[in-house]
């Protein structure tokens, strides 16, 4: 019996989808304006992890995530400059050359981590008519109003307006003595379709029955969920700073256009990756990337470990330190599978005991222990079928024979060690040694040259 922790009801429930054994997800995707971060990648290896528990469990997942490359704005209150539009300015390159660069390098990185690719990912900017449409539904149904700047919702048209994130509506009409966007009728009321700006041309823009201009952010969402996981679905994932604007408009817009609810029976919401207790952003710079990881001697699942070490309700604080741990607990984990012979069994004790942690509301770091305890078990039987069971929601590669191969920051650091000995500046060799050292490999010196392996802590 699975449970999860919905956001809406905020409580822990019985998983039990609308439609028997087939579940419908849909991810909030990224806004393609730049490299993702290790904390953006946090809130897609959930539902990753999600959707591997939902298959362990029997069901047959589609699994939607989209691509939003027009209309996210710097600031999530409908101001601010376009991101797209902003990061091709950085680089001097179209909207969509930048999309269709950050999209790759995306897709990268979700592939180095393991995450299996959704069944669809589509993008906001292929779907702009059916947009027009669904603004079209709310025009008819009398949810919209339009001012100097663009189609609006207005938010008070809906009785429960602000239910996933338990808002005051009240308290926030008080406490909004200035509103930024002028003629908006509520604070809460959000852009449907912004007029682009008449004293410049933007590079993405459209046509429609009430002006040129582009989709607002959140209407992206609600447009191509229903038309690929139908007008009322089972799971919606995204991080948890989605909650009380972006998926709070998201159910305003669906449950008023298709009148079903709740348009979506369960949220499932990530915590952040925080560094020194800080929200790892973009905005702020905090830009560490998979491949920067990599440079420096890690493996991106070294980091995927790393999240499976957390609860996902729970923020996870980053540090190299904290990585190097994991990478020495995943090292150490595949060495020691790699001694077991397979015996051709199952562990069926120890395999209950992992569903049940993986059930519990996604209980990671439970299921890791469980893990630890089996490979330690000197008498247990069956740990290889068990373990290829297991890594089928870890998706650590946990049996996966690799072959060594040498970083590239490591290989430099080798070649200036190589040059420091030939200058007998054995002092400057030996602290290179060390620097290769802490970043997880020994350097072994034999008549072929240097070798390296990597430590076993
Ligand atoms: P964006 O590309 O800005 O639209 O964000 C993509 C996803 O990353 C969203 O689900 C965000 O909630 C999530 N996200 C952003 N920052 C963090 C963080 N520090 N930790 C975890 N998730 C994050
Ligand atoms: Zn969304």
């Amino acid at each position: 019996m699975l449970k999860l922790y919905n956001t809406l009801s905020r409580q822990k429930e019985i998983f039990k989808p609308l439609k028997d054994k087939k579940v419908g997800m849909y991810t909030c995707g990224p806004t393609v304006y730049w490299y993702a971060h290790i904390g953006n990648f946090r809130s897609y290896i959930l539902p990753d992890i999600f959707k591997r528990v939902l298959i362990f469990n029997g069901y047959k997942v589609n699994h939607v995530m989209n691509y939003t490359d027009v209309g996210h704005l710097t600031s999530d209150a409908d101001t601010g400059e376009d991101k797209m539009e902003k990061g091709a300015r950085r680089e001097g390159k179209t909207v969509w050359e930048i999309a269709d660069f950050y999209k790759k390098a995306f897709e990268k990185d979700a592939v180095a981590l393991n995450i299996l690719k959704p069944n669809k990912t589509p993008r906001a900017t292929d779907h702009i008519k059916e947009q027009i449409e669904l603004i079209k539904i709310l025009e008819k149904k009398g949810y919209t109003y339009k001012i100097k700047d663009g189609i609006y919702f207005d938010t008070v048209k809906l009785k429960d307006y602000g239910k996933l994130a338990n808002l005051n509506i009240e308290k926030l009409k008080a406490g909004a003595r200035v509103e930024v966007v002028e003629g908006k009728k509520n604070p809460t009321d959000f852009v449907l379709w912004p007029f682009s700006p008449q004293d410049s041309k933007r590079q993405m823009e459209w046509n429609s029955p009430w002006g040129i201009g582009f989709p607002g952010w959140h209407i992206e969402c609600s447009a191509m969920s229903s038309k690929y996981l139908g007008k009322q679905f089972d799971i919606h994932t995204g991080g948890e700073d989605l909650i009380s604007v972006h998926h709070t408009n998201e159910i305003a817009q669906s449950e008023a256009a298709f009148g079903k609810k709740p348009w979506v029976k369960y949220w499932l919401h990530g915590a952040f990756l925080t560094f020194k207790g800080e929200k790892v952003s973009k905005s702020k710079g905090g830009l560490t990337t998979i491949s920067e990881l990599e440079k420096i001697g890690f493996s991106p699942l070294d980091y995927r470990y790393l999240c499976l070490t957390a609860h996902y309700r729970k923020p996870l604080d980053f540090s190299l330190e904290g990585l190097a741990n994991a990478r020495n607990s995943l090292q150490r984990l595949k060495n020691i599978i790699s001694e077991i012979k397979d015996d051709k069994k199952t562990n069926k004790q120890y395999l209950k005991k992992f569903e049940n942690a993986i059930n519990d509301d996604l209980d990671m770091p439970k299921a890791v222990s469980v893990l630890w305890e089996l490979i330690r078990d000197k008498k247990a039987i069956g740990k290889i079928k068990t373990i290829e069971k297991i890594d089928s929601i870890f998706g650590l590669d946990l049996l996966k024979k690799e072959k060594l191969e040498t970083p590239a920051t490591i290989k430099k650091l080798l070649e200036q060690r190589e040059i420091e000995k030939n200058k007998k500046n054995w002092e400057e060799a030996d602290k290179i040694r060390e620097e290769i050292k802490k970043m997880g490999y020994q350097v072994e010196d034999t008549d072929k040259g240097p070798k390296i392996k990597k430590i076993n802590k």
